[in-house]
């Protein structure tokens, strides 16, 4: 293992990088992952939050996802990302595992995940999931490889229109980075020995509300089966933008701009937010054992919605 000296070392080209090291260290258990490790957990200059003057922030690389999760000011300016740093994993992932390593992690599919198998994210030509056992996969089926995106942060990211500053491309936004679900080798648009240097926030919205749903077979240490990011501004009992991502149901996190749609100018009620959740199941096309997960994206969706309405005061 070598250590980078800077986030361009070239040392990095040909091996993969290691930052809190909790998924690249299972992959090297397991054998799924092999060839020299760059360890750039000492890059201090990718650590840490910085403010802009406009009051938007920018989030090392490096930063650990528990900070994101304790930082106060953060978490007053951009809640739901809080609350998705506080609810994934465990306190001892939270503690260790970084921001960028969260965004690239690698998928949880165990067809992959089996150094004995092949799959086309491991370099073969076929999906085994497909046939075989795929009850936590896809239920909006994008593209050759049917497992979910495993990042949770990914989610919150994208409800907040961030972008990510990279060594090669330099700065693009995060729906650009995830790509679209259609490439069954890659979950993201990182270049060979590309590191994630920091994120973007845009400018907060002192007046909006936002909310963090999961639906998990476990309450810790599980990723989500289904997960989605709310955010809200209302005016005068109307809901003025509405802004949603969800996550666990494709190939990369996805912006649900028809429920959006279906949220704007309405009333800031309940009913609203419940009617427009369910028009998410328009757009599933469940594989055989994922049906259930059109009924979980739906609550999903309604609880973090309505999480979002002004509490009612008897
Ligand atoms: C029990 C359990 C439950 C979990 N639940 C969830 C969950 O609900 N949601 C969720 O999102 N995650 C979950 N995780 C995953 C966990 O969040 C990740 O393992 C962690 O975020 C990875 O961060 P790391 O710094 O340790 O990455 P590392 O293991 O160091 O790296 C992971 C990958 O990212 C690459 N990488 C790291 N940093 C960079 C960078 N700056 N630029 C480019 N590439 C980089 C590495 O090369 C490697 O391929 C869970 C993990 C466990 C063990």
């Amino acid at each position: 293992m070598t250590f980078a000296t800077s986030a361009r070392d070239t040392a990095l080209l040909g091996g993969e990088a290691r930052a809190g090291g909790t998924d690249v260290q299972e992959r090297r258990r397991s054998g799924r992952s092999s060839g020299p490790i760059v360890d750039i957990s000492r890059l201090d200059e990718l650590r840490g939050i910085a403010w802009q003057p406009d009051g938007s922030a920018t989030l090392g690389a490096l930063t650990a996802i528990e900070t994101l999760w304790r930082d106060p000011v953060l978490a007053a300016a951009y809640p739901a990302l809080a609350q998705t740093s506080g609810a994934l994993a465990t306190p001892q992932i939270r503690a260790v595992g970084t921001i960028g390593g969260n965004l690239a992690q690698h998928t949880r599919c165990w067809y992959y995940r089996n150094p004995a198998g092949s799959c086309y994210r491991s370099g073969g030509s076929s999906c085994p999931a497909r046939d075989g056992d795929h009850h936590f996969h896809v239920v909006i089926d994008l593209g050759p490889c049917i497992a979910p995106h495993p990042s949770t942060l990914a989610v919150a990211l994208l409800a907040y229109d961030a972008s990510l500053e990279l060594t090669q491309q330099g700065s693009v936004p995060i729906e650009a980075f995830l790509g679209d679900g259609t490439d069954p080798r890659r979950a993201d648009t990182l270049r060979q020995g590309e590191l994630i240097v920091a994120v973007n926030l845009p400018t907060p919205d002192r007046e909006e509300r936002a909310a963090y749903s999961r639906a998990s077979s476990r309450r810790l240490a599980d990723w989500a089966l289904v997960e989605c990011v709310a955010r809200m501004t209302i005016r005068h009992g109307y809901i003025d933008t509405a802004t949603l991502a969800v996550g666990g149901v494709a190939a990369v996190p996805l912006r649900l701009r028809e429920v959006e749609a279906q949220l704007v100018s309405r009333p800031a009620t309940a009913e609203t937010c419940h009617q427009a959740a369910a028009v998410a199941a328009r757009r599933c096309r469940p594989l055989p054992q994922t049906g259930y997960k059109v009924d979980l994206l739906v609550a999903t969706l309604g609880d973090a919605l309505t999480r979002c309405l002004p509490a009612v005061r008897a």
